[in-house]
């Protein structure tokens, strides 16, 4: 397929990486509303929002941290020799325009801007943005039924209550999203737990709705292979959503976020997790939690953008077997 022109990425050939206004991945931006937000088939999003942060905040910078890294992504897969722009219309749709003075009406805001990238055919990439900007997406994305999800964390962020009365933030998305049926829990695995825990509670949930949490001493023990043919299993043929949270990533390779735990995978099990996505029907995926002040180095923005690009491999080799989208 001779991809249009409009949709390749301006090439360090032409243009030198360091130069030019920053993209995600150097695509042409295409926010709602411009006349050719309709052929996008796969659309980055920057999701500016860290008011669910209840430790060390900062994700709200990571959109345009991401968007810096990824000028230095090239068209190719060096890896697996995916070509992924020219598989699929990849645009960058733009910053969801958040209110960072008001939780509840930022996460209006955010599922009525992927209401529109959904009814638009679009399958939405996101880059964080705090955790919490799964739930909004994923009430777009699972409108119409559940999904299955994959979840890359070394928390279950299944927890109930914050402080009393929190019940939307970072630790508690996916509670909320099985509460309210938009995820199927039995085609939920939840991969890398670790760290100290408040308690067994969210453990409990989990073992009581069936979802299925690989913790990291398994992972470790298994491998990302293994680990992750068991993940295309539990997640099945049906619509799945993807969600990675960066502090998956031991902080020795992913620092700057706001929760780190030791003792997590290195970078290319990092990359390794997200190329073993390959065959699943993914609607959706995001790449949340950096937090450029903790990330001295940038090298947590470097690798969050790598890996954005290894799903966005993944999801345009999909693209062919798509139902009713794209031509
Ligand atoms: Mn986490
Ligand atoms: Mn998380």
């Amino acid at each position: 397929m001779a991809q249009d022109e409009f949709f390749i990425p301006v090439s360090g050939f032409d243009l030198p990486r360091f130069a030019g206004i920053p993209t995600f991945m150097r695509l042409p931006h295409v926010p709602p509303g411009h006349a050719r937000f309709g052929e996008v088939e796969i659309g980055l999003v920057g999701a500016p929002w860290d008011g669910g942060t209840t430790n060390r905040p900062g994700a709200r910078h990571g959109p345009r941290a991401l968007r810096d890294a990824s000028t230095m992504i090239r068209a190719m897969n060096g890896a697996t020799w995916v070509a992924p722009f020219e598989l699929a219309r990849c645009a960058d749709l733009g910053d969801v325009a958040i209110n960072p003075g008001d939780l509840m009406d930022s996460l209006g805001r955010m599922e009525a801007f992927y209401d529109r990238v959904v009814a638009a055919g679009i399958r939405p990439l996101t880059g964080g943005g705090d955790h919490l900007c799964a739930l909004p997406i994923l009430r777009a994305v699972a409108k119409s039924r559940p999904v299955g999800l994959i979840q890359f964390d070394s928390h279950t962020d299944l927890n109930d209550v914050y402080f009393g009365t929190s019940r939307y933030n970072h630790g508690t998305p996916f509670r909320r999203a099985v509460e309210e049926g938009l995820v199927d829990p039995r085609r939920y695995v939840l991969i890398g737990i670790r760290g100290s825990a408040y308690g067994r509670e969210d453990w409990d949930f989990a073992a009581a709705n069936g979802i299925r949490i690989i913790p990291i001493a398994e992972f470790h023990a298994r491998g990302a292979e293994d680990v992750m043919r068991e993940a295309r299993e539990i997640a099945g043929a049906g619509p799945v959503y993807v969600s990675y949270d960066i502090d998956f990533v031991d902080p020795t390779f992913a620092p700057g976020t706001g929760t780190p735990e030791v003792g997590g995978p290195d970078s290319w099990a990092a990359l390794q997790v997200a190329r073993g996505l390959g065959g699943l029907d993914i609607v959706g995926a995001d790449l949340v939690e950096v937090s450029p002040p903790f990330d001295v180095s940038g090298a947590t923005a470097w690798l969050g953008a790598s890996l954005m690009f290894e799903m966005l491999c993944i999801l345009a080799q999909g693209r062919s077997g798509w139902q009713g989208t794209g031509s």
